[in-house]
């Protein structure tokens, strides 16, 4: 284990404001020296950067990466703009996989209906001997062809449920769209679950894109049965590349029951022998749904239906209880609030596990935090809550400008996403990519936040431009700022001495282009430990 010195580059530490370096040297799988005492160091061998940027890794602090993987091995529709284009891809693939018995693939863009109406004859058109499922992007719904409503007694279901709803058409039968977890899962407990060895290869994809990307750590924020023991094959089949934290669901329905099983799941994780990259140290709860969908819990009545607040997923007391409870487990906790009655219901629970279990360097994170009610925005630095937001959010997207804004109307569409209030109350924003459900990829994302516009630049000025942050900023959000929600920032995130040789060398400067421009900066090498785990 030699050391290296990278010379001639823009080493940037990972703190917003802080002076760059010209120099870094490593030795093994530590960083030794930064700047002038790195230069005068006799290392083994020598790197030229040639003016080349170099960071803190991206690590990417809320992502579904096994949905992600798994999407890889399905029809291709992220991105298809038409019904025609989603039906052609999946006739493709039904064709070219003639054994496969469900065809399980996304995710389809909601807002091609803008009421997100998606009926199962379409699919029938095109497949209608085997079952076919596509999750929207928002993982919320899916849109399912008739023959997986037959086999799963969807189509004769007339039940009624407690979270979720199985759309309709004008005569009464199953339209083909079924809204959260308990219309979801009439088809999904059903449906087969992939092999072991799909579950390997989806996760090596997962992560050899992700090495290509910059990012070597990432947090699986949707862990249900079968999927822990999944990332622990994975693991000891030397796929990973990057450092993992699992998060297991919390079902408002099971979590009593669930308790124990995860805590076994971390202790097999924790005590696998040839175990490097892997943890468990966290339960994610879904606080409520996602205002595109009308599941989001508002405190007022969405402006297309003022019958309807929203569809919580859990009853607040019980969600509270189970917080408290995990909390005591030595979990961290992860809450998915969207409407600003669920960010408030998740600041709540927080707040009583805080007050009423022993203290502990707990990290809570609240992630997505889409429509924050101003009273509640200084309780996340007062309670030591991390805000968790997808960067490429940021932005008057048709999902957001079609999908999202009409059903809040303009008050409320024009408070969302509050980056730079909360930065200036001293609240810890760190970034997640939320891929499968828009791009893993950071610096797609990373200076949305920066210009908050589309990418043809629109609205003139970004959309609530007093909300936008700078772009240090934003890669500490997307670095050092996941090393903290990590439990790691003290292993990286921060490029000096002591710290892990854990950095990525990109090869524009970031903080001194358009932000527009950043997407197209290549990454040139992502280091982990002191070893290249990706180099272009
Ligand atoms: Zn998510």
């Amino acid at each position: 284990m030699g050391s290296t010195l990278f010379t001639n580059g823009l080493v940037w530490p990972g703190t917003s404001g802080a002076a760059f370096h010209e120099a870094l040297a490593i030795e093994g799988s530590k960083i030794i020296a930064v700047g002038n005492d790195a230069l005068s160091m006799k290392c083994d061998r020598v790197v030229d950067l040639k003016g080349a940027f170099v960071s803190p890794p991206f690590a990417d602090g809320h992502a579904h990466p096994l949905f992600g993987g798994r999407q890889f091995f399905g029809p291709q529709i992220t991105g298809l703009e038409t019904i025609e284009e989603i039906l052609a891809e999946i006739k493709r693939f039904a064709d070219a996989n003639p054994d496969q018995e469900w065809i399980i693939g996304g995710t389809y863009d909601p807002a091609i209906d803008p009421d997100g109406f998606f009926d199962a004859k379409l699919l029938d058109s095109v497949v209608a001997d085997r079952p076919v499922v596509l999750n929207a992007m928002d993982y919320h719904t899916i849109w399912v062809n008739t023959e997986a409503m037959r086999r799963t007694g969807v189509d004769t279901f007339t039940g009624e449920l407690e979270i979720g709803t199985v759309v309709r058409r004008p005569d009464g039968t199953a339209m083909g769209t079924l809204r959260e977890w308990d219309a979801v899962n009439l088809i999904m407990s059903k449906a087969p679950l992939p092999s072991k060895a799909r579950e390997i290869k989806a996760l090596e994809y997962a992560s050899k894109r992700y090495a290509a990307d910059g990012v070597t750590w990432w947090l699986d924020a949707w862990v249900d049965r079968g999927m822990a023991e999944a990332y622990l094959a994975a693991e000891e089949a030397g796929v990973l590349l990057q450092g993992v934290n699992l998060a297991f669901r919390a079902d408002p329905r099971s979590w009593q029951e669930d308790l124990p099983y995860f805590l076994e799941r971390r202790k097999d994780i924790e005590s696998a022998p040839k175990n490097r990259n892997l943890t468990a140290k966290t339960v994610k709860f879904f606080a409520d749904g996602v205002i595109e969908g009308g599941t989001a819990a508002l405190l007022e009545p969405y402006s297309n239906d003022p019958c309807s607040h929203g569809m919580p997923v859990w009853q607040w007391p019980e969600m509270t209880k189970a917080v408290v409870a995990m909390d005591k487990a030595g979990f961290q906790v992860h809450i998915h609030a969207i409407g600003d009655a669920g960010i408030r219901a998740a600041l709540d629970a927080l707040e009583t596990a805080i007050k009423t279990n022993p203290a502990w360097d707990r990290r809570p994170t609240i992630v997505h935090v889409q429509l924050l009610d101003s009273v509640d925005l200084p309780r996340f630095t007062e309670l030591g809550i991390i805000a968790n937001f997808g960067p490429l959010w940021t932005r008057q997207d048709p999902m957001q400008a079609i999908s999202s804004a009409p059903r809040i109307g303009p008050e409320r569409a024009d408070r969302q996403y509050l980056m730079r209030s909360l930065l200036d109350n001293k609240t810890r924003v760190a970034f997640g990519s939320d891929w499968p459900v828009t791009s893993e990829i950071p610096l797609e994302g990373i200076a949305v936040p920066v210009h908050r516009q589309t990418p043809d630049r629109k609205p003139e000025g970004g959309w609530m431009p007093h909300e936008a942050i700078t772009i240090q900023e934003a890669f500490q959000a997307y670095t050092h700022e996941v090393a903290y929600q990590a439990f790691e920032d003290s292993s990286w995130g921060t490029l000096a001495p002591g710290f892990n040789a854990d950095f990525i060398i990109l090869d524009t400067n970031p903080f001194e282009i358009d932000p527009h421009d950043v997407p197209k900066i290549n990454v040139l090498n992502t280091y982990r430990n002191g070893e290249a785990i990706y180099s272009r």
